[in-house]
This record gives C-alpha cells, structure tokens and sequence, in this order.
C-alpha cells in the first residue's frame, strides 16, 4: 500500500538550509560564532527569562544542572521512574543514588507521594534533609509528553525541604501554565533549573543539543563557564574547576534559530492535531487519549492513548507490529527505571501508577507535518485494531 505514517520527524520548512549555510560560509562551525549567542538570547525571549545557556543535549542540561547544584557522591536525588533514562543517568554521573517517586495520573511526579515520603521517610533537621543516611538534595520533574507537573504542590514540598528543583522540560518547550501562582509561566522556568531538548524527535530539534535556564542569571553564565572548559583566564589556560565540553555547535545553533521562528505555529499545530485526535477517540470504548492537565496550556508533543487493559491482553509488541504493518509507527512507553539493570537497587516509594501505566500507554503519530487525512486514517485503524483485539 505503501502508507507509511511517522511517530514522530523532524521538520525543516524553515530558514534552516540557509543559516546554516551563513554559518558554514563564516567558517564558523565550532563552539563560538553569532548563531549561539542569537539562539539563546531568541529562546530566553521565547521563555520570558533572562539568560539561557545553550549545549549539546538536554543529557547535558541535567548533568550540568546537577553539577550546579551542587550534588555531589552520596547524595540522593528524587525523581519518578516511568521517563526516558536520560533523566536519571547524570544522576549516578554525580555518583549519587536516585529514588524512585510514584507518578500520577499526569504521568509526571506524584506531589503527595513527594510530601509523604519526606514526612514520613527522611529525617529533617531544619537544614538538611536525610534517607538512611544520604542527604537528599533535589528533585528532577520531568513534564511528560508536554504535559506539566504538578509543580505549584511540588515547589511547596522543595521549599519546605530545602531541595532544588530541576524541571525536565526536554518534552515541554512552550507549555505554560494559564492559572494559579504560576500563571504565564513556561515549562522550565518555575523550578531552580530548566533544561531543554532539541533532539531529533522533539518539538524543535537542532539535530542535537540542549539548554538550560536557572532562576538567576549568574547560575546561568557559570553554567555556559562550566560548558566550556571552565577557562578561568582563556587566554592563558588556567582552570579553577572541573569543566566540560558541552556546548552547543554555531552549526546546531543556526539550524536552531530558524526552529525557534517556527516553533509557535508548531505548537499550534500540535494542539490542532490533539484536536482532531481528540474527536476521533471521543466515546471510544477500548481506549482514551490522555488529558493534559487543566490550568495549563501545553505544546501537546506527544499524544497518548490509554488501553483499556481490562478487554485487551495483547501485548504492546503485538499491537506496535500490527499497525506498522498498516503503514503506522507507534511506541509503547518507557520501561520503568528503576527495572533497568543499573538501577534495580535503588530506592522506591509507593511505586503503583507507574507501573499501571507503563503497560498501557501507546504514542500514536505527532509530527508537525501530520494531514487530517493521516490523522483519520490513523484514529480509524488503531480504533480498528483494538477492538478486534478486545473480541478476540
Ligand atoms: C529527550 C529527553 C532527554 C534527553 O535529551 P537529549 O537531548 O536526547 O540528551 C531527557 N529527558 C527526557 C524526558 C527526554 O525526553
């Protein structure tokens, strides 16, 4: 038949050919040249903050958030586990422990296990917060799939416990909150570190590359000092700390400032698309495509579809290799962290939504690119395939 319809690509409709080639032509191509500078100061707009540090990935961004936040060997981070591992590996890059906090039904960090567990599970000393021993010193929140956190209950808890908090918001550029204390604010901007994602498969990609923000400018440009090195004199090669090869390319940077003019009519679009999405499973009986949260206005990334699990057995191996051979790339969801060989010796807690939900959630086709045709055609054959499945 020859369908084939993506989970998820890229999109190059943009100034992208052309400010790459300005930055080739320039000879800059390396980690210095305008691009840089204009794509940080361009995402810093975007997101109503005052300085942005650009790198190579959003792994980078955490681990360079980590750094700065002075997590060090022993120490313990908070995060959930149903998430892509490259929010928990900088955590044991720092040689410090994770622990696995339950998610809700947002997919993303469940803020009153968070409170429970520091209540009732850690020591707390007016300063410093304990788990058997290890001073827990922060939390990374990841906005699932575009969807944010909880963050106004979880800033509460961090604030009161003294721990820093780290947004993930490699999947969140452009979702904001449109109520509550946090009301105009964006994704990565409420916590003490943002950090961002231009890979491939996100909302605007660079090929690859990453950024982060924090709540003070000064963080921010020793963040940007540690990303490069850390020359204390460049002119002389003197170092006081321990630094990194982690910036962004002018090469990335050009193809990122040509993202950044596109990335409002790309959210739109994701909204739209959610839309179409939306109608098509309305009243659906074998399963849901899955909110985002109220009060906030998300980007819409990724679009989930919850399987009743209770009519269908089949496994997601089993129903990702049906509709690929309808022509349609699908994707379960991430196995759960603290299952994967690395991790099966860190702490948990409460761990049952996570679980619940990693057997469930199937991503249907997102692209910016998406047709109301393929959309149809798309609805119609997953909404096809479950309901045979549910009969069989
Ligand atoms: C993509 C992603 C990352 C890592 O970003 P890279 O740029 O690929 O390093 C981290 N966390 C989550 C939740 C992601 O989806």
């Amino acid at each position: 038949m020859g369908v084939f319809i993506p989970l998820s690509i890229p999109n190059f409709e943009g100034n992208e050919r052309k400010y790459v080639d300005d930055a080739v032509n320039q000879g800059w191509v390396s980690t210095g040249g305008a691009y840089i500078t204009k794509f940080e100061t361009e995402l810093a707009k975007f997101l109503h903050v005052g300085n942005v540090a650009a790198c190579q990935s959003g792994t980078a961004a955490l681990h360079l958030s980590l750094v700065e936040s002075g997590i060090n060997p022993g120490d313990s981070v908070i995060v959930s586990p149903l998430t892509f591992i490259a929010a928990v590996n900088p955590i044991k890059y720092r040689f410090a422990n994770p622990i696995f906090i339950d998610c809700d039904d947002s997919l993303c960090l469940d803020p009153v296990k968070l409170q429970q567990f520091c209540e009732e599970e850690c020591e707390w000393n007016g300063d410093v917060l304990s788990y058997k021993g290890s001073c827990v010193k922060a939390i990374v929140v990841v906005h699932v799939f575009g969807n944010l956190a909880d963050l106004e209950s979880i800033m509460r808890t961090a604030d009161k416990y003294n721990l820093k908090v780290i947004e993930d918001a490699t999947e969140a550029l452009g979702s904001k909150f449109t109520d509550g204390i946090y009301k105009g604010r964006f994704a990565g901007t409420v916590g003490h570190f943002g950090a961002f994602s231009f890979n491939g498969n996100k909302i605007i990609t660079t090929g690859g590359g990453g950024a982060v923000t924090a709540n003070t400018p000064e963080t921010v440009d020793h963040i940007r000092f540690l990303s490069t090195q850390a020359k204390t004199d460049p002119h002389y090669y003197i170092h006081d700390e321990i630094g990194y090869n982690y910036r962004m390319t002018n090469v990335q940077a050009a193809i990122g400032v040509a993202q950044l003019e596109l990335l409002p009519e790309f959210i739109r679009r994701k909204q739209d698309n959610y839309e179409l999405y939306k109608i098509a499973f309305e009243n659906f009986e074998y399963g849901t495509l899955m909110p985002f949260r109220i009060g906030t206005e998300s980007n819409k990334w990724f679009y989930s579809i919850n399987i009743d699990r209770s009519r269908i057995s089949a496994s997601m191996r089993d129903i990702i290799t049906r509709l690929r051979a309808k022509g349609i790339e699908t994707r379960a969801i991430w196995g759960l962290i603290n299952e994967q060989k690395p991790y099966r010796t860190d702490a948990t807690y409460k761990l049952e939504k996570s679980s619940y939900y990693a057997g469930r959630i199937l991503n249907i086709p997102s692209s910016t690119q998406l047709k109301k045709e393929e959309i149809d055609y798309v609805s119609g054959e997953v909404k096809l395939l479950l309901k045979e499945l549910a009969n069989e």
